[in-house]
């Protein structure tokens, strides 16, 4: 039995699928800059939730977005388009924006073993069913047209804020500037007409415009699993504003509950804090590498906590998860050929085990000490057998040749205090340490912005 925490309910709950499939919908990314790794904790979290479906014997037909138009800056769709922002910024067409940062997103996902869904959809490629879907919650009498475009009034659906999001959604909407012609301060765009100038637009029934945000996901989700979705995945910030108005949008288009699951996952922090341009700690798997790190050493640090519970990522701890990754792979592997026989008996237990925490709204702290456990037995091919199954919910490399391609956390401390003596223009601090890898038999291979350590 699969136990989830369902965000709507607020209660663990036993999940079965409505169908014989599961259907599972998780918000994308945003594609107008890089991704960083909180919101990789995010995808980590639907890969998560896919291995252990998968593993408990599940079909998965799973949809994600790509917003390549019409999220404007705040959640509530208001302000500036974010996409305009990077087309000016950068000097690029907002499709080569979006091509430039949707390929460094799926090299990322890529790098972590990240178990992406079936469909991924840029949001750009279905307009006509947008304004379908608009057309149809406009006629039903749930939304109004405006001099700004077609908005939801939220005052037709009395469920609304089932999700947590009443009441921040009066913030948010009392927080922008008052707009007279809507109903509601919280009713939210699902159309929006575009000046002359605006550079993505689409004719529709209602003049050249382009659409709101959360309305991608409502007629993405349709088009790819129906109008019964078990599972609905995204970030916590997406809970009051984004999901409660999709399900909104959804319910009252087909005059049901939609979602069953809402599944969110807590924000990474970094230092303690907020991840914040200002304070140059928006971290992306690139930065992790270029300190030495491999995207897997992040994925392990992923299972140190419970995807409900705040993560704080510091280089200190994701160098304790890059050590602890490098024992777990070596003590599987010193089974490999492993002589002594466990029980049945005893391999069952910990089968059980490790199935019921993961079972258990997927515990991954404890998942992993049923592994560590299990590990310490005496050297046995079953054991190595047992991890190796086990390893299709953690997707980690078991084959890599650990003693060669992992650098040692001491080299790497070393490799990041040259690189950072050499940002700070102290180049005799940074060649004496250059000089201490090269005696420790590494060197390094610099570029602009960028070093790589190499065994020599
Ligand atoms: P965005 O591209 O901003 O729409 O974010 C993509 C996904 O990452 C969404 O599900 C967000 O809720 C999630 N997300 C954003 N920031 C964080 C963070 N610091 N920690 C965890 N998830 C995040
Ligand atoms: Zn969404």
């Amino acid at each position: 039995m699969i136990k989830f925490y369902n965000s709507l309910t607020r209660k663990k709950e036993e999940f079965t699928p409505f169908g014989e499939k599961v259907k599972m919908y998780s918000c994308g990314p945003t594609v107008y800059s890089y991704p960083h790794i909180g919101n990789m904790r995010a995808y980590l979290f639907v890969d998560n939730i896919r291995r252990v479906l998968k593993y408990n014997g599940y079909e998965i037909d799973g949809a994600m977005n790509i917003t390549d138009v019409g999220h404007l800056t705040s959640d509530a769709d208001e302000g500036e388009d974010k996409m305009l922002v990077a087309s000016e910024r950068e000097h690029k067409s907002p499709y080569e924006i979006a091509k430039f940062y949707t390929e460094i997103f799926m090299e990322d996902i890529k790098k972590l073993n990240i178990d992406l869904p079936e469909h991924i959809c840029p949001a750009t490629t279905v307009i006509e069913d947008i304004i379908d879907f608009v057309s149809k919650l406009l006629n039903m009498g749930y939304a109004y047209k405006t001099s700004k475009g077609i908005y939801f009034d939220i005052s037709k659906f009395a469920q609304y804020g089932a999700l947590g999001g009443s009441v921040d959604q009066k913030k948010a909407g009392a927080r922008i500037e008052i707009d007279n012609e809507k109903r509601n301060p919280a009713d939210f765009a699902l159309w929006i007409n575009a000046p002359k100038e605006h550079i993505m637009q689409w004719s529709s029934p209602w003049g050249m415009g382009y659409p709101g945000w959360h309305i991608e996901c409502s007629t993405i989700g349709k088009k790819f699993l129906g109008d019964h979705i078990d599972i609905h995945t995204g970030g916590v910030d997406h809970r009051t504003i984004h999901h409660e108005n999709e399900i909104a949008q959804s319910d009252c288009l087909e005059g049901h509950k939609v979602v069953h699951f809402w599944m969110h996952n807590e924000f990474l922090q970094i230092d303690s804090g907020k991840m914040s341009k200002s304070l140059n700690n928006t971290y992306t798997i690139a930065d992790l590498e270029k300190n030495g790190f491999e995207a897997e050493d992040f994925r392990f640090f992923y299972f140190n906590a419970h995807y409900s519970k705040q993560q704080n990522f510091t280089y200190d701890s994701l160098k304790s998860a890059r050590n602890a990754r490098i024992n777990f792979i070596k003590a599987i592997n010193e089974h490999k050929n492993g002589d002594s026989q466990l029980s049945e008996s005893k391999l069952e237990n910990y089968r059980q085990e490790f199935l019921d925490a993961i079972n258990d709204d997927l515990n991954m702290p404890k998942a992993i000490a049923v592994c560590q456990k299990l590990l310490k037995e005496e050297k046995s091919k079953d054991i190595y057998n047992l991890m190796d199954d086990f390893n299709k919910i953690l997707g980690l490399n078991l084959d890599k040749q650990i003693e060669n391609d992992i650098i040692p956390t001491e080299i790497l401390n070393i490799a990041m205090e040259r690189w950072n003596a050499k940002q700070n223009r102290d180049f005799a601090k940074a060649d004496s340490l250059r000089q201490i890898l090269l005696e420790k038999g590494y060197k390094l291979l610099d570029s602009k912005d960028n070093y790589k350590i190499e065994k020599i």
